[in-house]
């Protein structure tokens, strides 16, 4: 008699026995195992193009340039404006010669050595960013790993109390962090308990996980304790027979509490799901894929044009003005027009939009994000610290050390990124001149890493501070819920003719990905 099921199994084996095996696996893919329909990234299918209409997009950042792109290729009558000589907006690498300009401050010439480069905007790509990773594969731009978690890496704390730095790996963090915790699970019970209310074979379940994952076990008193087995590293390598090795002392639950030792900022992590392993890197620079795009897109391509006005006429065209750094003022009218700017880069131009729109611009507050890199002439963290690569992150203003993931063991040197902060510490640093906020930086990655005083090539310093950056202003907006309740629906649906597109207008704001897929959005209501 066939019974009711009870559990996922109960039902799993009733539908083998009537079904078969097949129809087993089928449910399960059903119930969410093995996913094997992936987004794969590309543009949606869309109908006819309007060929009659003309299209403005403006700005050639990553939306700008994927929206013009797919618009081309399909036959539309489309052209991009660019207020810069350079394509890419916010993907921007940084290379020998160039010269960052930022709103107040002297310019800087970099002097990076030739070949090398600093990914002043995005540096890495996530392995579920589909839409990125299409674009990468479609133009055989090669990609690299890039490790945002490195278990060797250190986290470090400044205590002003005392005026002392503290210093320890990922690894101690991560798995003396999990047994103190498993440590605690153990001991709050009522997991163990004989005639408890936990099932046996759940309680038998627990048992082995905080075995195998935690390095949680039960002495000989029935007590739970932790017992540290080598995952949080070594203070004395093992070697030779006579090298047994020494293993770190495991943090105390008390170190970890008092000198809050774990990753403080739940958005900049290398746990969080954009930050999670896989990630990639593209060969060369980051900026392959806008440099790609553009490439496809010359004859639509308008750099050095700056949209001032913008006019809505009765019939639904638009008129747009600008100035063309060649043809001085300019005025065209389009069909549709997309404004592929930042909100903050938006305030101050004369567009002719809805009240409640503008009101929307305005509240998008600007952000912060400043970078500060500089050669070094020996990779010391390799050789000194076996770090190949990744983060370290501490408490002080410059937020986090990112180590080159290429070229390991080069000895010519290579780029270490001394800081990358955001939020407060990202705007103070930013209102610094560049070489103030250089020589800031220098100094608080000494604390963590004092071989920078002798390896340190002094001429090669660069930074970027992108709230100060003509154009950009903010490195990206930070959706707060009440903004996103307020204004997210407003700016992300086409208003008559004139819609924005960029990475602020997605469920995606600050990743490129999010850039690409507000520019799907609006592939098929632009191309009509
Ligand atoms: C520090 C930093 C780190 C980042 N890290 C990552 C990362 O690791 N991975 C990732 O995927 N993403 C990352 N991002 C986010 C990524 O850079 C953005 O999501 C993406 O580049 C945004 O592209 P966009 O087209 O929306 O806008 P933008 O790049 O801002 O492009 C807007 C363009 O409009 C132009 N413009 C402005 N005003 C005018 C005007 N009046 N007339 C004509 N043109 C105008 C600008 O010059 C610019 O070129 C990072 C960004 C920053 C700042």
């Amino acid at each position: 008699m066939e019974t009711n099921p009870r559990t996922i199994n109960d039902l799993l084996s009733q539908v083998e026995t009537k079904f078969g095996g097949t129809k087993t696996i089928e449910l399960i893919r059903e119930l969410g195992a093995h996913p094997t329909e992936l987004d794969s990234g590309a543009p949606p299918e869309i109908g006819p193009i309007n060929k009659d209409k003309k299209i403005v997009v403006v700005g050639a950042g990553v939306a700008g340039l994927v929206l013009t792109y797919e618009l081309a290729k399909r036959g539309a009558n489309v052209e991009l404006w660019e207020a810069t000589s350079k394509i890419g907006g916010r993907n921007r690498s940084v290379r020998h010669g160039e010269t960052i300009q930022e709103t107040g401050h002297p310019d800087q010439i970099c002097k990076l050595p030739k070949g090398g480069y600093l990914n002043a905007g995005p540096g890495r790509i996530s392995h579920h960013h589909r839409a990125v990773l299409h674009y990468c594969k479609h133009f055989s731009l090669s990609l690299k790993p890039y490790q945002t978690l490195n278990r060797a890496a250190l986290l470090h704390r400044y205590i002003p109390e005392l005026d002392r730095d503290v210093i320890v790996r990922n690894r101690q963090v991560q798995f003396d962090g999990q047994g103190r915790i498993g440590e605690i699970a153990a001991k709050l019970g009522p997991w163990f308990d004989i005639d408890g209310p936990i099932p046996a074979d759940l309680s038998e379940a627990l048992r082995d996980w905080l075995h195998d994952n935690f390095d949680v076990h039960e002495g000989t008193d029935t007590e739970w304790n932790y017992c540290a087995k080598g995952r949080q590293g070594y203070s004395k390598a093992r070697g030779g027979p006579n090298e047994q090795g020494e293993q770190e002392q495991p943090l105390t639950l008390e170190q970890i509490l008092g000198l809050r030792l774990w990753y403080d900022d739940p958005r900049r992590s290398p746990d969080v799901i954009d930050e999670q392993l896989s990630m990639f890197e593209l060969e060369g620079g980051n900026d392959g894929l806008v440099q790609a795009l553009a490439d496809q897109i010359q004859s639509a391509l308008r750099t050095n044009r700056i949209l001032k006005c913008l006019k809505r006429n009765e019939d639904g065209t638009v008129v747009l003005e600008g100035l063309d750094q060649e043809q001085g003022l300019i005025k065209t009218t389009a069909d549709r027009v997309v404004l592929a700017m930042q909100p903050q880069a938006m305030v101050d131009m004369d567009l002719d939009l809805p009240v409640q729109t503008k009101q929307a611009l305005e509240d998008l507050p600007a952000r912060f994000a400043v970078k500060v890199a500089g050669w070094m002439n020996r990779r010391f963290w390799e050789d000194d610290l076996a770090i190949y690569g990744g983060i370290s992150f501490t408490n002080m203003p410059n937020e986090q050390i990112w180590y080159p993931n290429n070229n390991f063991q080069d000895v010519n040197g290579g780029l270490l990124v001394m800081a990358y902060a955001a939020l407060h510490h990202g705007e103070m640093l930013g209102k610094l001149p560049p070489n103030e906020r250089c020589a800031a930086a220098v100094e608080l990655a000494k604390r963590i890493h004092p071989q920078i005083e002798e390896e340190l090539n002094q001429e090669s310093l660069i930074t970027i501070a992108w709230q100060n950056i003509p154009h950009i202003r903010s490195p990206w907006v930070a959706w707060t819920p009440d903004r996103y309740k307020r204004w997210f629906h407003q700016i992300t649906e086409p208003m008559g003719s004139i819609a924005f597109a960029g990475d602020w207008c997605s469920h995606l704001p600050a990743w490129q990905e999010g850039a690409i897929r507000s520019a799907y959005s609006l592939l098929a209501w632009a191309g009509q």
